[in-house]
């Protein structure tokens, strides 16, 4: 698939009922970061709206972007950067060994492995490890560390290019990078056939339940097609052929879920999944009301945020945005901010430095250019690592404002 589409069907039950939840307009592509200050501010826009599917409930894009202009050359996130993201997969790789009772030797395919942060862990559990990754600086990285990694999309191509060199796993993981595909069936299907008899399919994806709650809306752009929750997945990948052993939730990613599959002779679903699914019935997700007014919540806030920064705007401190994630263009697009208001942004990953952030024209420094002030306000735009950056800010010895956006928006003085 190399075009921009529409999506007229539900990805998951192909229904064509879908209900629009909001349009959030015409927004670039929040990982594309640009060279200059003029390409910035002229980029291309992508239309960004949130369907919910009146069959099943699933909710997502009604556009899709080309992954080749989303991935293949400019994708710049790496997994590895964040250490409570690293604590998470350590914790993950040891609970899914556990789980799946995996001998050493055994075999781990991971789709859309980034970095090969995941892997590094199973390969040290003595596991046999290789990933599937379609963006090339991620995949180049994995490849120097010696995690085995397939530059390419999950497909036919290269299933067989991995069956001829590993064999067929005994588990397929997955962190975070479901959301991403756009053929979401034909990899659920292509996952079933490739496992081993009896094999594991276990992977986590943004709860969409933590972001309609928290109001996270940032979380929503081009690169995340699906927005999951249980129920459509379960109904999907039961009547594919997976027994549905274990629904759990985690902070991971601002709020995760994590499936726990087996390629059964007898697709069952485990009384503990039965009761995740029970209460999820009963929630916001499910509730009309709620729905209807998330976005009006979400303006509020944004309100707000908009009259703290023009405030500190007029007492000449310098405004400085923490980080350059995907989320950060929306976010920064709804409180209606851009380089007239926010100075410069510094980010801790080195393939960021010196580009400038899409549609609003602001430049990306290292961190250390903050030593250079006495005294800053900072917009936590990576808000979902803010433990970790708190942590670091306060090391500087400067006088530092500190905004946090979500998941409760907070002015702290560190
Ligand atoms: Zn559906």
């Amino acid at each position: 698939m190399t075009t921009n589409k529409i999506i007229r069907e539900c990805r998951l039950c192909s229904s064509k009922e879908l209900k629009t939840l909001y349009d959030f307009g015409k927004i670039p592509l929040g990982n594309n970061l640009l060279l200059t200050f003029d390409e910035s501010i002229t980029v291309k826009l992508y239309p960004l709206k949130v369907v919910r599917c009146q069959n099943c409930n699933h909710f997502q894009l009604n556009y899709s972007v080309s992954p080749n202009l989303l991935y293949a050359t400019n994708y710049t996130y790496l997994s590895g950067i964040g250490s409570s993201f690293i604590n998470h997969i350590k914790n993950y790789t040891d609970w899914v060994t556990k789980k799946c009772n995996l001998a050493k030797g055994s075999i781990v395919l991971e789709i859309g492995s980034n970095d090969g942060s995941c892997l590094e862990q199973f390969k040290k559990k003595g596991m046999i490890v290789c990933g599937v990754d379609p963006a090339q600086v991620p995949s180049k990285i994995a490849n120097k560390k010696g995690i085995k990694t397939i530059n390419s999309f999950f497909n036919i191509k290269a299933i067989r290019n991995i069956k001829k060199c590993i064999g067929s796993p005994s588990v397929i993981t997955s962190q975070n990078a479901l959301a991403h595909i756009d053929d979401l069936k034909n990899t659920f299907i292509n996952a079933y056939k490739f496992l081993k008899d009896d094999g594991f399919f276990v992977f986590e994806v943004g709860y969409f339940k933590t972001v309609l709650e928290k109001k996270i809306f940032d979380t929503i752009y081009h690169e995340h097609l699906d927005y999951h929750h249980a129920f459509p997945l379960v109904n999907y990948l039961n009547n594919l052929g997976f027994s549905i052993k274990n629904i759990s939730l985690n902070n991971s990613q601002g709020g995760s879920i994590r499936f726990l599959l087996q390629k059964s002779k007898k697709a069952i679903i485990s009384n503990q999944v039965k009761g995740f699914l029970y209460n999820e019935k009963k929630s916001i997700l499910y509730s009309k009301k709620y729905l209807d007014s998330w976005i009006i919540q979400i303006r509020k806030n944004f309100d707000k945020i908009s009259k703290i920064i023009h405030k500190i705007k007029k007492q000449k401190i310098p405004i400085v945005g923490y980080g350059a994630p995907t989320k950060a263009t929306l976010l920064l697009k709804t409180a209606n901010l851009n380089y007239k208001d926010i100075n410069f942004i510094v980010d801790d990953n080195n393939l960021k430095i010196g580009k400038y952030l899409p549609l609003h024209g602001i430049k990306i420094y290292p961190t250390e250019k903050l030593k250079k002030y006495e005294k800053v306000f900072i917009i936590l735009l990576a808000w979902n690592f803010s433990v970790d950056i708190i942590k670091k800010l306060k090391k500087l010895n400067i006088k530092i404002i500190v905004l946090v956006p979500h998941p409760k928006l907070e002015v702290l003085n560190l």
